[in-house]
């Protein structure tokens, strides 16, 4: 049993279940007032057919014997609306687009449920228990199949206008015309997703679990980290943030060029602030961290408070 500091907010017998639901893999832990147990991993192929069954009996399943369930928090790589209701886009998902999740869920599941982009889940966990813990402003930016990110300001996440904002794979990047999972052209993740990756390990002749160590690969590599760079550094000079914490399941892998990528960025960023300013951090708490956030994020949907206000003028 592991300790999350929020599950205090629970009461006896309670069960609050987190799920991660990725692009290729999906997580599901359960927190209780004593704390939270290892979580499961399963294949995201596995939500084919009726994706919003098979999460239900996913989230019944998590429940400790003897245990109450009192509701579930789900992130989601998909675009929600700004109220966190209908998802408005899922590239790296099929079945949610149009669907409002939470109410769905709620129904046949007969608890509250909250849901969110899971990049929202994974910067709050490292902001409550991990890496960002104490930062006055942090941008998460979290690198797996896709590229996603969550901007909190005093920990809220800042949505934007429409629930739009921090689309960090999706920030133009080069002049070369090539198609990203959105349908733009030349996006971030045109070059540095996943899939981009695997392209790199191919061109390279090396198997992709190798692309970050094997000197076949590393011409391809530093085009990857040049790309993401690039990004971050676009990010980070609009943003401003106390905190840059870099996370994912690529950037966890073993070999990911953490320090090349760091430099890279600190290149582009403007003088003398935010360069001189700004921490870069590495995430520690990987999928663990939807488990630290979801008690904090289930608390704040009863009160309704979900996304930082917009900043008001000096
Ligand atoms: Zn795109």
């Amino acid at each position: 049993m592991e300790p999350v500091s929020s599950s205090t907010s629970l009461g006896p017998g309670d069960t609050l279940v987190a799920v991660d639901v990725g692009g290729t893999t999906t997580r599901v832990g359960a927190v209780t007032r004593e704390g939270a147990g290892d979580m499961d991993r399963f294949s995201s192929s596995r939500l084919g057919g009726e994706p919003l069954d098979s999460l239900a009996a996913i989230i019944h399943a998590a429940v400790p014997h003897g245990k109450t369930l009192i509701g579930a928090v789900v992130g989601l790589p998909v675009s929600f609306d700004a109220a966190c209701i209908v998802a408005l886009s899922s590239p790296n998902l099929a079945g949610f687009e149009g669907v409002a999740v939470a109410k769905e869920l709620t129904k046949k599941l007969g608890v509250p449920v909250v849901v969110d982009r899971d990049t929202v889940l994974l910067a709050t966990g490292e902001w409550i228990s991990g890496a960002g813990a104490g930062a006055a402003s942090m941008l998460g930016v979290f690198i797996g199949t896709g590229i996603g990110g969550a901007m909190l300001v005093a920990g809220v996440p800042y949505r934007g206008a429409s629930g739009g904002a921090v689309e960090v794979g999706h920030l133009p990047i080069r002049d070369h015309g090539r198609r990203c999972i959105c349908g733009n052209i030349d996006c971030l993740e045109a070059y540095a997703s996943g899939h981009a990756l695997e392209a790199i390990a191919r061109d390279a002749g090396v198997p992709v679990a190798d692309v970050f160590t094997h000197p076949a690969a590393a011409e391809g590599v530093a085009t990857y980290v040049g790309a993401l760079a690039h990004g971050l550094a676009a990010a980070v000079n609009m943003l401003d943030p106390h905190v840059l914490l870099l996370g994912g399941g690529l950037h966890g892998r073993p070999g990911f060029p953490r320090d090349a990528l760091a430099a890279a960025i600190r290149q582009h960023l403007r003088a003398p602030v935010p360069s001189t300013s700004v921490e870069i951090r590495h995430a520690i708490l990987g999928s663990d961290a939807v488990l630290h956030a979801a008690p904090v994020l289930f608390a704040r949907a009863q009160t309704g408070r979900r996304s930082a206000p917009l900043p008001v003028p000096c």
